[in-house]
């Protein structure tokens, strides 16, 4: 196991998106719940991403405006 990663916390920053869309592998997942656990900061951090995105499905009744997605999509980490 030579690949740790330097900054776990910016790998975490990495994970955190899909992490929240339920699209990791469960080793990924796994890894990242292990850091949240550790890390007070990235486990804020994910409570404020989880909260926003409660809030934000209650207040999105309708299909978003295609725009907004773009918006939005623009915001994310890319997955690859
Ligand atoms: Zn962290």
């Amino acid at each position: 196991m030579t690949d740790v990663p330097q900054d776990p916390c910016a790998h975490c920053e990495e994970m955190m998106q899909p992490y929240l869309d339920h699209i990791l592998t469960e080793a990924e997942r796994v890894e990242a719940e292990q850091h949240l656990d550790e890390c007070d900061w990235c486990r804020r951090r994910y409570r404020f991403e989880e909260s926003l995105r409660t809030y934000v499905r209650q207040v999105v009744t309708e299909p978003m405006p295609s725009e907004l997605k773009a918006k939005l999509a623009a915001l994310r980490i890319p997955l690859e």
